[in-house]
C-alpha cells in the first residue's frame, strides 16, 4: 500500500469508530471527521461506524448519516457486545490500505489523523497514539491508568507501549494480522503490540469528552484490566507457584524449629492464637489461588464456546461478504 501511495495512485483510510449511546457527540463528530478530507487529497476517506448496541438515537442518526454520504459505513451490533468487541467488527470488515481506530467521544481530536497518515507514509506500519496530557479526567482515572499501564508493561512479555489507547493507525499488514486472532478476551492495544511490525508514536493531547458520559464505569474498567493482564501474562498463576513454595518452604522450616526446641531446649511453643492464624492465612491464599486458577479457567472455558465475538443485525453502504 506505501507503494501505491507513492506511485500516485490513491490511498483509502479506513477510519473505524465504536459508538454506544453518542447521539449527542454524533454530529461533531460526523463533521470533524469528514472535515480531515481536505487536508488528505491523495487519500480517500472511509467511516465505519459499529453501533454497540445503542438504545438512544444514535443507530438512526447513523443510518441518516449513510443514506447522506456513500462512504460512511454502518455496522450495526444485535446487542450490546462491548468495546473490543466494537472495534474488533470495525478491524473485520474495514477495506482501506490504512485503518484507523478513534473513540467516538472526541476524546482523541481526528484531526491530528492526517499526520499520523503521512507518519505510516513514511515507512510505519502502526503509528499509535501517545498521550501527552488527559484533560477533563478525573485524577483517580488518571492515576489508575497511569499505575495499570506501568505494572502491564512489566509483567507483560509483549512491549504494550504506555500511555497508548486503542486511538491507532494501522497498515492493511497488522490489520491482517489482527483479524487471524480470535481470542474471546480481547485486550486490542496488547494484540496489535504482539503482532510487531514496525511503530511509531504520535504524542497529542488527550481532548475532554464531547457530550454525554463514559460508556466506561469503574466496572467495566476491572473488567478490561482484568482481561489485559490474564490475556498477556500467566504472572498471577506463577505467583501462586511462588506463594505455594514459599509457604510450604516456610512450614517445613517452622515445624524443624519447634520439634529442636522441644528436643533440645526447656522452651515450648505457647499460644493457640498464632496457630490459628496460621490456618486462616493459610486457608486465605489457598481461596486465593483456588481464585487465580478459576480465572483462566474460566477463560478456557469461554474460549472453548468458541461463539461468535459479536453478531451483526444490519448494515449499510457494505460491501455483501
Ligand atoms: N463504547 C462501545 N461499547 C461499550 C462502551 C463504549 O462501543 O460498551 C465506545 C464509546 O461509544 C466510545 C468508546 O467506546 O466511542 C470509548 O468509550 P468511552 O469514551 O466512554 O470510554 P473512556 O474514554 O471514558 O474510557
Ligand atoms: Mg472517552
Amino acid at each position: 500500500m506505501r507503494e501505491a501511495a507513492s506511485t500516485g495512485d490513491e490511498t483509502t483510510l479506513t477510519v473505524v469508530i465504536p459508538v454506544f449511546n453518542e447521539e449527542d457527540c454524533l454530529p461533531a463528530l460526523l463533521q470533524r471527521v469528514l472535515a480531515i478530507q481536505s487536508r488528505m487529497p491523495n487519500c480517500r476517506l472511509e467511516l465505519l461506524f459499529v453501533n454497540d448496541g445503542s438504545v438512544d438515537r444514535t443507530g438512526v442518526l447513523l443510518e441518516e448519516a449513510a443514506a447522506a454520504h456513500c462512504h460512511v459505513k454502518v455496522v450495526q451490533f444485535s446487542r450490546n457486545f462491548g468495546h473490543q468487541a466494537a472495534v474488533t467488527a470495525g478491524i473485520d470488515h474495514a477495506d482501506g490500505d490504512f485503518v484507523c481506530i478513534i473513540d467516538a467521544d472526541l476524546q482523541d481530536p481526528p484531526e491530528v489523523i492526517p499526520d499520523m497518515l503521512a507518519l505510516a507514509l513514511e515507512g510505519h506500519d502502526l503509528v499509535y497514539g501517545k498521550r501527552r496530557s488527559r484533560s477533563g479526567e478525573t485524577l483517580f482515572k488518571k492515576a489508575t491508568a497511569a499505575i495499570f499501564y506501568r505494572m502491564l508493561r512489566r509483567i507483560c512479555r509483549v512491549d504494550i507501549p504506555a500511555d497508548a489507547g486503542d486511538f491507532r493507525l494501522m497498515s492493511r499488514s497488522v490489520v491482517l494480522a489482527v483479524r487471524q486472532m480470535r481470542e474471546t478476551h480481547r485486550f486490542i492495544r496488547g494484540m496489535v503490540a504482539w503482532v510487531g511490525f514496525k511503530s511509531a508514536p504520535y504524542v497529542y493531547d488527550r481532548q475532554e469528552r464531547h457530550a454525554g458520559t463514559t460508556k466506561y464505569p469503574l466496572f467495566k474498567m476491572v473488567r478490561f484490566a482484568t482481561d489485559a493482564i490474564l490475556s498477556f501474562s500467566n504472572l498471577p498463576l506463577r505467583i501462586s507457584t511462588y506463594l505455594g513454595l514459599g509457604m510450604t518452604t516456610l512450614t517445613l522450616f517452622g515445624m524443624v524449629l519447634v520439634a529442636c526446641l522441644r528436643l533440645f531446649t526447656p522452651w515450648t511453643v505457647p499460644g493457640i492464637s498464632a496457630v490459628l492464624f496460621v490456618v486462616l492465612l493459610i486457608g486465605g491464599v489457598q481461596f486465593l489461588i483456588l481464585g487465580i486458577m478459576g480465572e483462566y479457567i474460566s477463560r478456557i472455558f469461554e474460549q472453548d464456546k468458541d461463539r461468535p465475538l459479536y453478531l451483526i443485525a444490519t448494515t449499510s453502504n457494505l460491501k455483501s461478504r
